[in-house]
């Protein structure tokens, strides 16, 4: 049995001095039971509960461990920049030089500015797109996630119809839905948000039809609005480049974030030509938005990026512990199946309407030391090696058993009751 004690305490602790004891996604209501809720260690591709408990981890913070956590490159980058400076009265060299490296790498960028969280990165976005002509009508699509915004998060509290009075919502990967709601705004529409391919929670995920994104392309400049792809999720982990580049449809601004800095808080917003004077009609800035260490940490991720196969390393990686996870659900007779790019899985079940299946899967991979997650897409790291996918597999195949042999006794997952309360239908 894993122990949990000082999770446990913790959370006792945590009921008192925070509300609910936890707030956003590492929240109560999100975690499936008996996951822990505290972190001691990271290293590489295992993660250790305060509880001493270690797991092969493929969450990866959500996405910011890209290459392996506490990288030696990435580290080494950080502790030259943080014996100079950090956050200091303004930023340094590196904020340059990570702008120049980034307009470098991204096709459709020629300017970058640079922030801390994604949702800070997609706000400004937005309000590049309406700064440009004083337009308002932005598209959206439906269930998306682009940050917790007052426009865009998933829940109700605190947030006003106000907010979202200038939204209008499409469905992903459907050119005529594109079509009507851009017909709805009419000659209003400033911008079309569009992420790399569709990564809701709770759900298959979606490759997006290269006729789709073309539309996308299309219907911005037909209407002379923005076209902005929300690379916060997946840059870097479909290409070294804007995502959509692989579908040849170049957006006019792209928001970044997660795995810039492997870890390192830093995020950021590109873009072309058509939105710099925009960009400098918006007053947008933050207390730590110079940091330097961030920015040094993000030039030698992109470093790294650039000079190895970490992209090729992913792929197989993924396509290994995909096809080996596909290859035990047929063997049990359990209609498992992971969607979406190989470095970027979501593992649901068939037939698991109330995702009771999958909730016990991954509860029984954890007891094996394997950290999945039973309702959001999951990342894969270039640290991660086959043996580590041989180990996994190992965990899986044993959890996969457990959830056959007990499926008839298996409840529906009492969080989710808990979460499915608490979200709103946009
Ligand atoms: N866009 C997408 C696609 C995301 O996945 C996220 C975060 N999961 C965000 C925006 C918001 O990023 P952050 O949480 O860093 O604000």
């Amino acid at each position: 049995m894993r122990r949990n004690t000082k999770d446990a305490e913790l959370r006792e602790r945590a009921a008192q001095v925070i509300p609910g004891g936890m707030y956003g996604h590492m929240s109560t209501a999100m975690l499936p039971e008996g996951y822990p809720q505290f972190f001691a260690k990271a290293e590489g591709t295992r993660i250790t509960d305060v509880d001493g408990n270690v797991y092969i981890d493929f969450m990866c913070a959500y996405g910011p461990n890209l290459l392996g956590y506490r990288h030696p490159q990435v580290t080494a980058a950080v502790e030259r920049q943080q014996a100079l400076s950090d956050t200091v009265t303004g930023p340094g060299e590196p904020m340059v030089q990570l702008a120049e490296a980034l307009v470098g790498m991204v096709s459709h960028a020629d300017w970058a500015m640079f922030c801390k969280n994604g949702g800070d990165a997609t706000t400004m976005a937005l309000m590049i797109a309406r700064a440009r002509q004083g337009k308002r009508k932005v598209l959206v699509a439906h269930k998306a996630y682009h940050g917790a915004v007052p426009w865009n998060t998933p829940r109700p509290g605190g947030v006003l119809p106000e907010d979202r009075a200038h939204l209008i919502y499409y469905d992903y990967n459907d050119p005529q839905a594109l079509e009507d709601a851009a017909k709805q705004a009419g000659d209003d529409l400033a911008g079309i948000f569009a992420a790399p391919f569709r990564h809701d929670t709770f759900a298959d995920q979606e490759l997006p039809d290269a006729e789709y994104a073309r539309a996308a392309r299309a219907v911005a400049d037909r209407h002379d609005a923005l076209l902005i792809v929300d690379d916060v999720r997946a840059g870097l982990r479909l290409a070294r480049d804007c995502s959509w580049e692989t579908l040849g449809v170049r957006p006019d601004l792209s928001a970044w974030g997660k795995v810039l800095g492997n870890g390192q808080p830093i995020s950021a917003l590109l873009g072309n030509d058509r939105a710099r004077e925009a960009a400098q009609k918006i007053f947008v800035t933050g207390s730590f938005w110079y940091s330097a260490v961030p920015m040094a940490a993000a030039v030698e991720t992109l470093r790294i990026v650039r000079e190895t196969d970490y992209l090729e390393h992913l792929q197989r990686i993924g396509t290994l512990f995909r096809d080996g996870l596909h290859a035990q659900g047929r063997a049990v007779g359990l209609g498992v199946k992971s969607t979406g790019p190989a470095t970027m899985p979501m593992v649901l079940f068939d037939e698991d309407p109330d995702f009771r299946l999958g909730y016990a899967f991954c509860q029984a991979a954890l007891d094996r030391g394997v950290y999945l997650s039973p309702y959001h897409n999951m990342f894969i790291n270039a640290a991660m090696t086959e043996d580590d996918i041989r180990l996994t597999l190992e965990a899986t195949g044993a959890a996969l058993e457990h959830v056959k042999k007990n499926r008839a006794s298996i409840e529906p997952p009492a969080a989710l009751a808990k979460m499915a309360a608490l979200v709103a239908e946009h």
